[in-house]
């Protein structure tokens, strides 16, 4: 979990506080407690947001993407694109 409550998806969707169980939705952007983008979110498990990579097309937890806090985002490709783009 790299994002701070409350969540808040242009869906409508407000996440207060952390779903207890699972819970999967279509891809939606937001913003999270500290004005943070938060983008391509497809659900909620184990502790973790999911969020789908559009480079790879994988759904991976937050933490697997990682933040640019320089530009107040999260990162759209996850890690392993990232690093495997790296030259
Ligand atoms: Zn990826």
């Amino acid at each position: 979990m790299i994002y701070k409550l409350p969540i808040t998806l242009e869906d409508g969707q407000v996440f207060e506080s952390l779903p207890i169980t699972s819970v999967s939705f279509s891809k939606v952007s937001g913003y999270d407690g500290n004005g943070l983008r938060v983008t391509n979110l497809v659900g909620f498990s184990n502790g973790d947001f999911l969020k789908e990579c559009p480079n790879c097309g994988q759904i991976k937890y937050s933490r697997c993407f990682g933040l640019r806090k320089t530009v107040n985002r999260d990162q759209s490709n996850c890690i392993s694109c990232r690093s495997n783009s790296r030259v």
